[in-house]
């Protein structure tokens, strides 16, 4: 049970009213570490890696790796590639074996998105039962590659989201609501609830069809987070605040053990910083006890 697409975990939790943590990872320790965090809670679970750490690992390595790990996990596992902007990337990590791709078009025209989200969408479901995610409107801040200017950043217009959905097949969408990518500038971030509860009600009103996927989790307050989910948001997306965790914590470790030089014990103290953000997450989206 535990190698999965995102596809049916989404629906679940689209209908049932909680979100699946989708977390990036960009090494073993980090990978081994959200997923023992997600056994302990009993949670489904989404890895993620977006395309500089994956093309560094290299992408069959990453999956014989969740493979192995997921196999032998009592709960639902995907593993996800995200925000690619390469087409050919996409299909790479799809034939090497990730259970989800996301192919971010949303830079290009509508036209230009539907066109690239359709044909990955095409590719990947032909290949087997692997998920595919794309993106409306753009999310501002910096996701490995993506950089999108604050006064670039379009929200997803709730009318064109219907007509993305259907006319390319994807299986997840994300909306572009107003959460960014990176650590939020201001305290209180501009985030269009209405918006992202009337794109949940023209696709999943009157069934769940397409999991809605909240991008930018990173800093957004626990009563943010919960109205989020609240509204729909089915799979929420967190990358910078584990990335801080496994950097501030291996800083911390050396800095306070200069004479000692055991690997394992920094590997040791990033893998328990890191469970406590999952522990964190998967408590605040609801999703413990899910993995049923
Ligand atoms: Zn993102």
């Amino acid at each position: 049970m535990s190698i999965v697409s995102a596809r049916e975990m989404l629906l679940k939790a689209t209908e049932e009213g909680y979100a699946v943590g989708a977390f990036n990872i960009t090494n073993l320790i980090q990978m081994e570490a959200v997923v023992e965090a997600a056994v302990e809670r009993n949670a489904p679970l989404i890895i993620q890696t977006s395309v500089t750490p994956s093309q560094f690992l290299q992408p069959h390595v990453i999956s014989a790796i969740y493979r192995t790990i997921a196999e032998s996990a009592p709960i639902p596992i995907c593993l996800h590639l995200d925000h690619c902007t390469d087409m050919g990337y996409c299909k790479t990590c799809a034939d090497a074996g990730y259970t989800n791709i996301m192919i971010d078009a949303s830079k290009q025209t509508i036209d230009e998105n539907i066109r690239q989200t359709r044909a990955v969408a095409e590719y990947c479901h032909a290949l087997g039962d692997i998920s595919v995610e794309g993106e409306l409107g753009t999310v501002s801040g910096i996701e490995d590659q993506v950089k999108v200017a604050e006064d670039e950043a379009a929200l997803c217009d709730p009318e064109a989201a219907l007509e993305f959905v259907n006319r390319t097949g994807v299986d997840i969408f994300a909306p572009a609501i107003g959460t960014a990518h990176g650590v939020y500038k201001t305290k209180n971030p501009k985030l269009d609830f209405d918006r992202l509860a009337r794109i949940a009600e023209i696709i999943n009103g009157k069934e769940a069809r397409v999991p809605l996927v909240i991008h930018g989790g990173t800093g957004l307050k626990p009563e943010v987070v919960k109205k989020l989910v609240s509204l729909g948001g089915s799979k929420f997306n967190v990358s910078t605040d584990l990335k801080h965790t496994l950097i501030d914590t291996q800083y911390d470790y050396i800095s306070s053990h200069r004479d000692e030089y055991n690997p394992g014990k920094i590997d040791t103290a990033v893998k328990d910083a890191i469970k406590g953000r999952i522990h964190y997450w998967i408590d605040l989206l609801g999703c413990a006890g899910k993995a049923d």
